[in-house]
């Protein structure tokens, strides 16, 4: 992506995303027909891709997936409402792309500095107490707050917020097991499920292993070890 105008009196940022739509059309989108008119009537995406609604996180980017590669649930702080407990987008998503789309990976991506997870921390935040909403919504992540309060007492700051961060997508993953579609593809050994960590600062992408709750290089996770040797050879 381009910076933005040098003259920040004159920038306006709902502008840029007109400028970049003319942008994309002539050249990102001729440049690449053949795959849109492939994809104008079909999508076979194979990852349901999970991650917070944050504006630094871009999973295409990180990934460097193309258009039709990821199926992609979006929200406050990449929660996962166990099965039964909201039946809302989230359920909805989740169902169609294990029955519908019939995806062979999940993955719950959190990231550094998540906002929501410095809420969690702060529930007497005066700008949190003022959004109900989101209050309830985080409510799904409750848990991971108590299992760090519980087994990492003397953590604070930034420590106890990359702490929680990858806590809630341990506890993410726990809710999505609870989920009947993600349970039966589970069952039939036709779905695994990933944990991320997104590094902002540094653009490092870590594997959670969600038994001990250590960050990995995710080519250290065995189902990661074993594609990409077939897929070398
Ligand atoms: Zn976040």
């Amino acid at each position: 992506m381009t910076s933005t105008s040098s003259n920040p009196s004159s920038f306006k940022p709902f502008s840029r995303l007109i400028d970049g739509v003319e942008n994309f059309r002539s050249k990102h989108f001729n440049e690449n027909r053949e795959l849109f008119q492939q994809l104008a009537t079909q999508q076979q995406p194979k990852t349901l891709f999970i991650c917070c609604a944050d504006s630094r996180v871009v999973p295409e980017l990180m990934t460097q997936t193309d258009p039709g590669e990821l199926f992609l649930c979006r929200n406050i702080g990449n929660v996962v409402p166990a099965y039964g407990e909201m039946m809302g987008g989230v359920s909805a998503v989740v169902e169609y792309a294990c029955t519908a789309l019939e995806v062979t990976d999940v993955v719950v991506c959190g990231h550094s500095d998540c906002g929501a997870m410095k809420a969690l921390l702060n529930p007497n935040d005066p700008v949190l107490q003022k959004m109900p909403t989101v209050a309830s919504w985080l409510r799904n992540a409750e848990a991971a707050r108590s299992v760090v309060e519980a087994t990492l007492p003397d953590l604070k700051g930034a420590d106890k917020v990359a702490a929680l961060v990858v806590q809630n997508v341990r506890t993410q993953l726990g809710h999505l097991r609870t989920h009947p579609a993600v349970a039966a593809r589970l069952a039939t050994h036709q779905l695994t499920l990933h944990g991320w960590v997104y590094d902002i600062e540094s653009g490092d992408v870590r594997a959670v292993d969600e038994i001990s709750g250590e960050l990995r290089p995710l080519r250290n996770i065995p189902d990661a070890l074993d594609t990409s040797d077939s897929a070398t050879k």
